[in-house]
């Protein structure tokens, strides 16, 4: 698969539902700025997951100036890993629902201090990893998107949230980040094409070199020479 075929699936395709999903957003650092401007530059919206108790006052101040090209939304209260084995989580088995509950309260409530009434209810777990105590918290706190990696079973349903993850990620992450060959993202995105779900993009702008910035730039020009094409924040897309 190359973009070329890429464009010309595009073009004979059903309307196709994008989202981009850019995680680990704390402080005012270049990588965060590149991609903001290659977002506003290109007219499309990126959904940008905070991490509450990490957020600076200087991130604050910039991301106010995009405040027409991105949508943001709750990360981990503080991206820390609490199991002692196994996979990492911040909101995992070994925590209680009254733990989950605080740490997701407390985030809430420090978003809502940072942004006031400018930013979505919708929660990304961490490692995209959480229990049932999470849905829980998640319901009771009013939240309305809850997002992770897209699974094969089904989307979680009855809560207060609707289920809307992410369906493919830029990079590799075992023994430090690397980005996957473009062959393999463009074959797993015309694969996408096909199903009735959103296709959602997880980005990592921390790890983002000059060639993920490049793919990502390729990718929503050829979305945008597509009339069946559109990039969605989760607040259009519910
Ligand atoms: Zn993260």
């Amino acid at each position: 698969m190359n973009w070329l075929e890429l464009q010309q699936q595009l073009t004979a395709s059903k309307p196709v539902e994008v989202f981009f999903r850019d995680d680990d957003v704390d402080e005012d650092e270049p990588t965060l700025r590149r991609l903001l401007d290659l977002f506003a530059g290109k007219n499309a919206p990126v959904i940008l997951g905070v991490i509450p108790a990490k957020l600076t006052d200087e991130a604050v101040s910039l991301l106010a100036k995009f405040s027409d090209s991105i949508e943001i939304v709750q990360h981990g209260w503080q991206h820390a890993n609490h199991e002692l084995t196994g996979r990492k989580c911040e909101f995992g088995h070994s925590r209680s629902f009254d733990e989950q509950f605080k740490d997701i309260a407390r985030g809430q409530a420090q978003m809502h201090e940072a942004f006031g009434h400018d930013w979505f209810p919708a929660f990304i777990p961490p490692w995209n990893r959480c229990t049932a105590n999470t849905h829980q918290a998640l319901d009771q706190l009013g939240f309305r998107v809850l997002s992770q990696l897209h699974s094969v079973t089904s989307p979680l349903t009855g809560f207060s949230f609707q289920e809307i993850s992410v369906t493919l990620d830029l990079f590799r992450w075992k023994d430090g980040a690397t980005l996957k060959p473009q062959e393999e993202l463009l074959s797993a995105i015309s694969q996408q094409l096909t199903s009735s779900q959103p296709i959602g993009i997880m980005l990592h702008h921390k790890v983002m070199n000059d060639e993920a910035f490049l793919f990502v730039e390729r990718l929503l020009e050829t979305l945008r020479q597509s009339s069946n094409a559109r990039v969605h924040t989760f607040g259009n897309l519910l």
